[in-house]
């Protein structure tokens, strides 16, 4: 539409540039024959020449100028806005080119996205099915171990080596069977949470007991009076037991573990602080990833790498948060960490009374 104006323009002022000179020409030129043939007979003087040339000659030629000039600028506006509208038919047809080719990758990412899914269930399913079946062989071969241990006195030394390592063993694959089993079930959302308002010494005590008896020498920072938080009992003590097992496990046995509790902003934390060779900075986020180690060497402590993975995956399924410090401590060859679970207190919730 626009560009069919112009050619009218355009055409107008091609008329225009010769007829309006032509007229203005012989108008002055008629003007000028009847101004001096009215007054003293035509004479081709000086006057008739001069006013002749200047009305009759330069005045339609400055007019035809201007009108030339003016379709000159009409035919540049109207080569750009052709060269305009090729651009936006050229922009236009490739918007729509790109738009179908990315509607059709993002279909086929959604099908890639669906497939991927549906074998990351499949392998929940198949991890979490195997695990299954270890499990109940596995208690009967732990209470036979232990059965057999109990009357193993009579035994020669090297059997009831034997059989003290298979007990260890056995425990370690039970303990790995547990933690692959806990773990497809936490992705598989299968876990179940009972939150409600849970003490802290007691789990903390029940942890330090079960996993470090009195093998340790503990180093207590605990206020006298800690609000209860709100979490899964079962689940709080489990992160507690993971934390207090790695810095059993990263530490010498001599040195102490250092267990503090801070009660601030509405929050409790736990913080389980060793004098172990502490984690490189680099190392910080990467251990709290599935199956991540901090050494592989063969002297390393035996591990698979999910104990955090799981720990911080349960703090946050209770709207905690797990962090990390090290270098802890002033010592080099010391450095140590400090694990710190924080939970939310539970509110409302009488003040726990704690007599250390
Ligand atoms: P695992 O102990 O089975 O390897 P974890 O997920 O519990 O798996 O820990 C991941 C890694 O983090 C460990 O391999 C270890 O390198 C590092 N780590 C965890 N806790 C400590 C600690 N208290 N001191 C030093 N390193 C630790």
């Amino acid at each position: 539409m626009k560009l069919n104006k112009n050619k009218n323009r355009f055409f107008d002022l091609n008329v225009l540039q010769w007829t309006v000179p032509s007229f203005l020409a012989v108008t002055a030129f008629i003007f000028e024959l009847v101004e001096h043939g009215v007054e003293d007979g035509l004479h081709f003087d000086v006057a008739f020449t001069g006013e002749t040339i200047i009305f009759g000659l330069m005045g339609p030629l400055i007019v035809g100028f201007i009108i030339a000039w003016m379709r000159q600028l009409f035919i540049a506006e109207k080569e750009a806005m052709t060269e305009v509208y090729i651009l936006n038919r050229e922009l236009e047809a490739k918007v729509t080119e790109r738009t179908a080719s990315l509607e059709q990758r993002n279909i086929e990412l959604n099908k890639a996205n669906h497939e991927l899914q549906k074998l990351d269930e499949m392998k929940s399913e198949f991890v979490s099915l195997v695990s299954h079946e270890l499990r109940a062989p596995l208690t009967s071969l732990n209470g036979g171990l232990e059965i057999a241990l109990q009357s193993a006195e009579n035994l020669p030394p090297a059997a009831r080596r034997t059989l003290e390592t298979m007990m260890d063993e056995s425990a370690r694959l039970t303990q790995f069977v547990q933690t692959i089993l806990d773990v497809s079930r936490l992705e598989a959302g299968r876990l179940t949470f009972n939150l409600g308002p849970v003490a802290i010494s007691p789990i903390i005590h029940r942890a330090v007991e079960v996993i470090l008896g009195t093998r340790r020498d503990i180093k207590w920072n605990l206020p006298s009076e800690i609000p209860p938080v709100w979490a899964d009992e079962i689940h709080y003590e489990q992160i507690v037991r993971n934390l207090l097992r790695n810095a059993d496990k990263y530490s010498p046995a001599e040195k102490p573990i250092e267990i503090k509790v801070q009660v601030s902003n509405g929050n409790v934390r736990i913080e389980v602080a060793d004098h172990g060779a502490g984690i490189a900075p680099e190392m910080h986020e990467k251990i709290f990833e599935r199956f991540q180690r901090g050494q592989s060497s063969e002297s390393a402590p035996p591990g698979w790498g999910l104990g955090l993975y799981f720990a911080k995956k349960l703090t946050e399924a209770q709207s905690g948060i797990l962090s990390l410090r090290s270098p802890i401590w002033p010592e080099i060859n010391a450095p140590g960490s400090a694990f710190t679970i924080t939970m939310p207190i539970a509110a409302d919730s009488p003040e726990e009374m704690y007599n250390a």
